[in-house]
């Protein structure tokens, strides 16, 4: 879930029937309830079963409606109006709480990748590697992004991608074949090698590795 504006995730909504926190949800796909339209990703609802609007909300729903179900407290965003939403059992909506922290976490993410394949077309012209790098190691960028990525990487000729490559683990292993393919041609067109012992770059022809001493 991408959301918009990440404001809406400092917002603290109190029920005003039983004074507990309401909980911020993703807006279920389709719209429910006429006339509430969605204007919003995430809304706030009361999940506290103790809620009289919930607890005394099933005597109401059989008798005006002759079905299960109760109501919770809810209001939009930026909203403080109170609107019932009907739920036709305890655990609806418990399973659509939003975690901000981790929305959070997502957005920064979504928009550093967002900004690293903007750089792409310019970042060997500009001598950065940041975006390149970014791209290789996040496992959730698309892709056609680390594809392009990886086909630049040779192109910067620099030594230095080789350790957190390294140090990665891919999920996908045609993206660290590839990065393994551009380490070993790196490592030619600089006369470099790793030393299978301690994995430090050292000359192609070296008998002895100068880091760990090992005989090649
Ligand atoms: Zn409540
Ligand atoms: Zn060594």
């Amino acid at each position: 879930m991408n959301i918009q504006n990440l404001s809406v995730l400092d917002e603290v909504h109190i029920c005003p029937d039983c004074n507990s926190k309401m909980s911020c949800c993703e807006v279920p796909p389709v719209h429910v309830g006429d006339g509430l339209g969605w204007g919003s990703e995430v809304f706030f609802i009361c999940l506290n079963d103790e809620c009289p609007v919930f607890k005394n909300g099933w005597k109401k729903i059989e008798v005006n409606y002759g079905h299960k179900g109760s109501f919770r407290n809810m209001q939009l965003p930026g909203s403080k109006e109170l609107n019932a939403m009907m739920v036709a059992s305890k655990i609806a909506f418990t399973g659509s709480i939003v975690d901000p922290d981790a929305l959070r976490e997502q957005n920064e993410r979504y928009q550093k990748e967002k900004k690293a394949i903007e750089s792409l077309p310019t970042c060997l012209a500009d001598n950065d590697i940041t975006p390149v790098m970014t791209l290789i190691l996040d496992e959730a960028a698309r892709e056609q992004g680390r594809r392009d990525a990886i086909d630049i990487l040779i192109k910067f000729n620099d030594l230095s991608c080789i350790d957190p490559i390294r140090n990665h683990t891919f999920k996908n292993t045609e993206f660290e074949q590839k990065c393994n393919m551009v380490i070993a041609v790196l490592l030619k067109n600089n006369y470099q090698k790793e030393c299978p012992f301690c994995a430090e770059l050292i000359k192609a022809q070296a008998k002895k590795c100068l880091h760990c001493k090992a005989d090649l």
